[in-house]
This record gives structure tokens, C-alpha cells and sequence, in this order.
């Protein structure tokens, strides 16, 4: 157990107030939040940070990613998504686990760095992901990806459900795990259908790409006349589960109403649909569904950073252009989308996502004293519009210091990219 005092720090809290302190202290103890106060604490602590001059705020949540794809960064620009995933589906077939684990060692640093503190995966060899989540110190949900189209073996869900439940909680409960059916154009409408029964019956989260693309609708509307998520309502996916779709870019307001009624998180991923030329999601119309939207990068090999701050941005800017409405999805909105959306979106919203007295210590320090953060007349819209994830100077998760000054101390830095780096050599070498 230890005890960590943050003192005189600007503090947004994100909670349902919008509360946010001008100088605050954080009584950290152990994995919770023990106390916020205006007023000076004065319990005997392990450890003093001084923030004085800096930003306290929840820390980021990267709702969608493939933490893995690292090793692919940069290696297929200028791609439509079919022709994307036809050069980097060869190189994926070579990855040995021990690409995937540090892959995702290489993401959780570049993430760290930037301030966020949980994430959601999907990738191969799920094991080593989630013993990567472990080993660095951060909060993840793995889901367990799932494909049987054009799969010669049929897929053993019994034996997949053992592996989640077996991971389920790991790593001082910092490790969430669940199911991780790819997309409808790579499940069979059995496997989708199945996926959504156990996953109900054992109180799992699903996490699916859907409505990605212009292609995915068409096809999905020539075989069965319908939407892609009118589709899933056919395999009765969303009743009582908790479902999580990254993209939700190709939506009717009837498919935005499904979304509503069954409580499914969208996860929107602004530079990678951009990048990919895949289309934009309607943020703004699906918060005023009522729908909860949250943030993701998606895979280092479409976007190709991982910065959700930096996705906070465009999230605003391009719901405006979308709805050719200047007012649409202020600063305020985009920063709940980078934290406490994401957390709902996982699940998490009780344990995370806000700085909360009892919620876990889960939370970052940002530099305020950039030009970028003058003059101050709007603490959101300066982190927002003018903010830099690389101001992150401090990194908390669960209560323990994962990045202090800017300096890794959770794990080897220098490792992490020297053994990367020989992965990379092994799995692109002739
Ligand atoms: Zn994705």
C-alpha cells in the first residue's frame, strides 16, 4: 500500500458537474482516489507531487485500437481499406506472439506518453496482449478477436470463452477482457449469432467494427436487404449485451434509434476513416440519439499515431464540417469523449474515466506552461483546440506511477523499442 499526495494542481474532474478546481490536492491511497480538496491535506503521505502551474485531469481512454499494428506503421499509405488490409493480411500471417507482445509494449509507451491510461484491443494472439497490459502497468479490456469466414477450422467458442474468463482481471484487475468478433464481413452470421449468446449468459462485453465503409453497406444490403446493424439485430445482438462498434460511419437515424434502445457505445476514429478514405461518423447526431461516443485511434497502421488527444481535435472539427455547424461538438463534449465516454464505453465508468473520490487513481499531469495554454480563457478549448498529448509529464494508473517527468519508470523504455526493433528486422527480412 502507498500513499501519493498531489498538491496545488489545476484539477478537471470530468465528473457530472463539470466540476473543475483551480488549485486542488489529490489524496491518492493505494489504487483509489481517497479525497479531493480545495483544502490543504494533511495525512502523512509516502509521496509528495508538487503540481503547482499544472493540469490534473482523468486520464485518457483509447476506445479502440490494434495495439499490435506498430509493426506495421507506415508500411501501406495512400489505401482504401480493401486494399489496405490485402498488404498488411500477409504480414499478419507472419507475426509470431512474440511480434504481437512487443508491438503492444511499443503502443503502450507511444500511449503512456500521451497521456492515455486505458485502452481497448483487438488483434491476434490475444495472450500476449493481455501479459503486455500486465507487465507495463496500464489499464486495458483485450477483446478476443474473432474471424471464420474463409477459416478452415470452425471455431471452438467454448475453448475462446475458457481463454477470456482465464485472463478476466489479471494484473491487479487493471486487465478486462471480452469478445472481439471482427466485423460482419469476416464472421458468419452463426458465429455473430452464438458470440451474442455467450456473451449475454456470462455478462461480457462485445467489441465489433461496424459500418465501416460504403462497400460493407452495399454488399450487406445486396445479400440481405438491410442495414449492417439492422443485420446484427437479425442475430439478436445487441438485446442485453453491452456492445462497443468502432467506425459507425454509414448510420440511418433507425440504426442510430437501435443504437439508442440497446445502450451500444460508438467508437469514432476520425484519422484512420479519413485516412482510409472510409467515410466520417455523425458524433453529433448520434449524441443527440442519445447514443454515448467515445474515442479511438484505431491500429497505428491507419491512423498512424496513437494520440487521443490529438483525435479530440478532429472528432470537434470534423463534426462541424459534417453537420455544416459551426456549434457542433465543443471542446467539452470532445474532451468527455476522450475520458469518461470511453470509459462507459468499456464498462469502466464506475471504476474510471473521471477524478472522483473512490474511483480509481487513474489520472495524468499535464505542463501548463507552454504558449499554447495563454491566455487562459478557456482551460477546455486551450486543451482541446491548442493542447499537446506531449505535455504529459506524469502518468498514473490504479494508483501506481507509471511515467513521472516524463521519464518511463514502469518498465524499460530503451527495451521495449531495442527488442521492437528486432521484431520489425525478423518479420520484414526477404
Ligand atoms: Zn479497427
Amino acid at each position: 500500500m502507498s500513499t501519493i499526495l498531489v498538491k496545488n494542481a489545476k484539477v478537471v474532474t470530468v465528473n457530472e458537474q463539470d466540476q473543475i478546481f483551480d488549485c486542488a490536492n489529490i489524496l491518492i491511497n493505494d489504487k483509489l482516489i481517497q479525497k479531493i480538496s480545495a483544502e490543504p491535506i494533511k495525512d502523512k503521505v509516502d509521496k509528495i507531487i508538487d503540481a503547482t502551474g499544472k493540469l490534473v485531469l482523468p486520464g485518457l481512454i483509447n476506445a479502440h485500437t490494434h495495439a499490435a499494428m506498430t509493426l506495421v506503421r507506415g508500411y501501406c499509405d495512400n489505401q482504401n481499406l480493401d486494399k489496405w488490409l490485402e498488404t498488411v493480411g500477409p504480414i499478419e500471417q507472419k507475426m509470431q506472439p512474440e511480434d504481437v507482445y512487443w508491438g503492444t509494449m511499443l503502443a503502450i509507451t507511444e500511449m503512456i506518453r500521451n497521456g492515455i491510461t486505458c485502452f481497448l484491443d483487438m488483434y491476434l494472439h490475444f495472450g500476449n496482449i493481455s501479459q503486455a497490459i500486465i507487465d507495463s502497468g496500464i489499464r486495458g479490456l483485450n477483446s478476443l478477436a474473432l474471424i471464420d469466414i474463409d477459416q478452415m477450422d470452425k471455431i471452438d467458442l467454448d475453448n475462446k470463452l475458457y481463454i477470456i474468463k482465464n485472463w478476466q482481471n489479471k494484473g491487479d484487475g487493471r486487465l478486462t477482457t471480452c469478445f472481439g468478433p471482427h466485423a460482419p464481413y469476416t464472421c458468419s452470421g452463426l458465429l455473430l449469432r452464438n458470440v451474442s449468446n455467450l456473451a449475454r449468459k456470462n455478462n461480457l462485453p462485445i467489441h465489433i467494427h461496424l459500418a465501416e465503409t460504403k462497400k460493407e453497406i452495399s454488399d450487406i444490403k445486396r445479400k440481405y436487404q438491410m442495414s449492417p446493424v439492422e443485420l446484427m439485430v437479425k442475430y439478436d445482438f445487441f438485446s442485453q449485451n453491452h456492445v462497443i462498434v468502432a467506425h459507425g460511419i454509414w448510420l440511418t437515424d433507425r440504426d442510430m434509434t437501435i443504437f439508442k434502445n440497446n445502450k451500444v457505445s460508438v467508437v469514432t476514429c476520425p484519422s484512420s476513416n479519413l485516412k482510409l478514405n472510409a467515410g466520417i461518423c455523425p458524433t453529433q447526431q448520434l449524441t443527440n440519439h442519445g447514443v454515448n461516443v467515445a474515442i479511438g485511434t484505431d491500429g497505428a497502421a491507419s491512423n498512424n499515431s496513437l494520440d487521443v488527444l490529438a483525435e479530440a481535435k478532429l472528432v470537434a472539427l470534423v463534426a462541424k464540417y459534417f453537420s455544416q455547424d459551426a456549434s457542433a461538438l465543443s471542446a467539452n463534449l470532445a474532451l468527455k469523449m476522450a475520458t469518461i465516454n470511453g470509459a462507459k464505453a468499456l464498462k469502466l465508468n464506475d471504476k474510471t474515466g473521471s477524478i472522483e473520490e473512490g474511483k480509481l487513481a487513474d489520472l495524468i499531469i499535464m505542463d501548463l506552461n507552454g504558449p499554447q495554454y495563454l491566455p487562459n480563457h478557456n482551460l477546455i478549448s486551450n486543451l482541446i483546440y491548442a493542447g499537446k498529448s506531449s505535455d504529459t509529464e506524469t502518468v498514473i494508473v490504479n494508483g501506481k506511477i507509471l511515467m513521472e517527468n516524463k521519464k518511463i519508470i514502469a518498465f524499460d523504455e530503451e527495451k521495449v523499442k531495442r527488442e521492437f526493433n528486432k521484431r520489425v528486422g525478423t518479420l520484414f527480412e526477404e
